[in-house]
């Protein structure tokens, strides 16, 4: 078996889809993997430090003959329609957008995995690859904060004074939101944190954050958050309003599975914090948690910077390569069997997690939508 990592293509992304340590797990599946020149530099992994692959310049080498295309990003729509006919193709597919990305992996007849589509079940942790990225953007999120910020974050003593700490408040406690409370807390801030979901309280506690109550629940299905009802979002504004006006320093985190980030404060709330307070919007790329975040951009509005950035995980790119490709290498070992790819339609995660095979759209939801 042949697998081919190309160097991403999309603007901005460094990450890349193998890094030099997960090589032997993929020797232990029997496959061989050519890499194009250059593809892991931009996360730190020189051509080098690859031991025992073999190389391409260009994608065309790259794919002659390819079993198996590994990617972080999905293929521009031109590059879909060029995938070697039959293969497989593993990486994020943003399968709610593309369509025409998604007609042409049809036309190759590619049998493409999507990782946004892998069942968050226990046996599947190890291939989550939204939790593993969510995590390090949780991460970079409050650095981001703390970095923008004119205060300090952890209380000093010092001959010269005492500094408070930090007050930071984190709106959406999943993954990426536990991680920048941990994060926040490491630095010495005082961090408050509200998420839909009722579960998250335990959770933020445990990390020494304390739980805004807005008197709002929004257990959806599946662990997710389903969508609030404009009575309640307007409780749950005034309530959260209050706590970001007296805040430092705001992450947002909050989003739903395929839809527009939930907009959660607006241009008054905004209004209403203190000049040099700084708000690190991480849904930016949905459409932002707040109403004046543009993506890509840092502004400031009344003396409040929001920050929008876009693709976090790339901006820790050595790591976040790291855990991708081991998220990448655990799905594989679902695939290939013997030394062969054998796909076990019976196998939940395999079955979930395919986007396209042999011509059709296995995903019920995108299907849908495309017919
Ligand atoms: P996500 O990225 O889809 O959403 C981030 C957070 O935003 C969620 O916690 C959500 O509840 C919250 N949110 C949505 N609307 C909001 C609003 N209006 N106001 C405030 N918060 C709002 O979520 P995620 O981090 O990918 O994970 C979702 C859940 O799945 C979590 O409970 C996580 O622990 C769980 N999970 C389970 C597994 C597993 O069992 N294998 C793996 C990963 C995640």
């Amino acid at each position: 078996i042949t697998i081919a990592v190309p160097k991403e293509t999309a603007n901005g992304e460094r990450r890349v889809a193998i890094v030099p340590s997960v090589l032997k797990q993929l020797d232990k599946l029997g496959a061989e993997v050519r890499i194009q020149r250059g593809a892991g530099e931009s996360a730190g992994f020189t051509d080098d430090l690859y031991e025992g692959v073999s190389w391409a310049d260009g994608t065309d080498d790259l794919y002659k003959g390819a079993d198996i295309v590994l990617r972080v990003q999905p293929p521009s729509v031109e590059e879909a329609g060029k995938l070697p006919e039959g293969s497989l193709l593993l990486g994020f597919m943003t399968p709610h957008e593309g369509d025409s990305r998604i007609r042409n992996l049809n036309k190759r007849k590619v049998t493409s995995f999507a990782l946004e589509l892998v069942p968050r079940i226990t046996r599947a942790q190890s291939i989550d690859a939204l939790s593993s990225q969510a995590n390090i953007a949780g991460y970079k999120c409050s650095l981001m904060a703390a970095h923008l910020s004119p205060k300090l974050f952890p209380m000093l003593t010092t001959a010269a004074g005492t500094v408070r700490p930090a007050r930071v408040v984190v709106i959406g406690a999943g993954v990426a939101g536990l991680q920048a409370i941990a994060t926040a807390k490491r630095l010495g801030a005082i961090v408050e944190a509200y998420d839909v979901r009722s579960a998250t309280k335990e959770q933020v506690e445990s990390l020494g954050g304390k739980f805004i109550d807005t008197g709002v629940s929004a257990e959806g299905e599946g662990g997710y958050a389903r969508e609030l009802t404009e009575d309640e979002k307007a409780q749950q504004a005034e309530v959260l309003a209050q706590h970001i006006a007296q805040a430092d320093a705001v992450v947002t985190t909050a989003s739903i599975p395929g839809r527009p980030a939930p907009k959660i404060i607006d241009r008054s709330t905004v209004e209403r914090m203190k000049a040099g307070s700084v708000i690190v919007d991480m849904a930016a790329e949905t459409g932002g948690n707040c109403e004046l975040t543009e993506a890509g951009k840092e502004i400031t509005h009344q003396g409040v910077t929001i920050a929008g950035p876009r693709n976090i995980p790339s901006m820790a790119a050595t790591h976040a390569s790291e855990m991708y490709a081991r998220n990448l290498c655990n799905l594989l070992a679902l695939i290939i069997k013997d030394g062969e790819i054998q796909l076990d339609w019976d196998d939940q995660v395999v079955a979930d997690s395919c986007l396209t095979h042999d011509g059709e759209i296995r995903h019920a939801p995108t299907r849908e939508r495309m017919e």
